[in-house]
């Protein structure tokens, strides 16, 4: 949970970047009318495979929305990982960061989305690649980028984990747990988000529900990448958070990311 500018290297050329840290995986998305019952075998309307995985999205979304941005995290040369990088390259993010490890599967997870409700159903294999570590960090010149992403937002999944049941009530019940005066930000679906600033007041923004909501797959991602590019952009807090969940709400009621911006 932590997310920050670095220091400004003034020697440096160039728009300063975005790096978005973490997972990268590869999504084999099944599109349904309905969610099916368990152990039925049923017809999908569509199917298709999709770069995923959390820090992967919120690249793809920064990039539509015009930043400069770098993906740092683990990836197994193969099939899977080709696939990965092309698509990378495709939206124009930088993947010089990615660590190549020598061993380990590339993460898969199959999604299943229902067209009736948007929801979406992942079941991740993520069990044996390695992670980045601070020798791969210790490579990286941090001063080209002006914002570092790990995972600064509190999802809705961790809350409820922590026994939450609302965006506020789960802002101020962790807030103990976070350093002083640090900017905790919690999407909450259709409720749209909420952020508490250092003086520990609540913002909130409603959700913008699209007419029809089709696929709620990375929406958490898209929210985040929104948020950041807005700060980033030196918006406030109250502005990145209605535009987070304005860009959000666009992206449930589209399949995937194209034609979001
Ligand atoms: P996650 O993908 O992490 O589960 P959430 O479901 O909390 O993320 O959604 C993130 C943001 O996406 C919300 O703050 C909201 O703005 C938007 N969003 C998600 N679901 C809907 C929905 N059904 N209608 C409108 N906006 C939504």
């Amino acid at each position: 949970m932590a997310a920050g500018a670095a220091r400004r290297d003034p020697g440096s050329g160039g728009e300063r970047r975005i790096l978005c840290v973490g997972l990268v995986c590869l999504d084999i998305i099944s599109v349904v009318e309905a969610y099916p019952p368990e152990d039925s075998d049923t017809r999908c309307l569509s199917q298709r495979w999709q770069r995923g995985g959390n820090a992967s999205n919120s690249c793809t979304v920064l990039a539509l929305l015009g930043a400069p941005v770098s993906f740092m995290g683990s990836l197994a040369p193969g099939h899977a990982a080709d696939f990965i990088v092309a698509d990378f390259r495709r939206r124009g993010v930088d993947v010089s960061h990615v660590a190549w490890q020598p061993r380990g599967d590339v993460p898969c997870a199959c999604c299943v989305v229902s067209a009736a409700s948007g929801s979406r159903t992942i079941v991740l294999y993520d069990t044996n690649l390695p992670d980045v570590t601070a020798r791969d960090f210790e490579k990286v010149d941090l001063s080209r980028f002006k914002w570092i992403h790990w995972e600064v937002f509190i999802s809705k999944d961790l809350a409820q984990h922590f026994g939450y049941s609302s965006a506020p009530e789960a802002l101020r019940g962790l807030r103990s747990r976070v350093q002083p005066r640090a900017t905790m930000i919690c999407a909450w679906a259709e409720a749209g988000a909420d952020a508490m600033g250092p003086d520990g007041e609540i913002l909130h923004s409603d959700a913008f529900p699209p007419e029809t909501v089709v696929d709620t797959l990375g929406a958490g991602d898209t929210f985040n990448a929104a948020v950041i590019f807005a700060l980033s952009e030196g918006k406030s807090l109250q502005e990145a958070l209605t535009f987070g969940c304005r860009i959000a709400g666009k992206k449930c009621g589209i399949q995937g990311f194209d034609g979001l911006v």
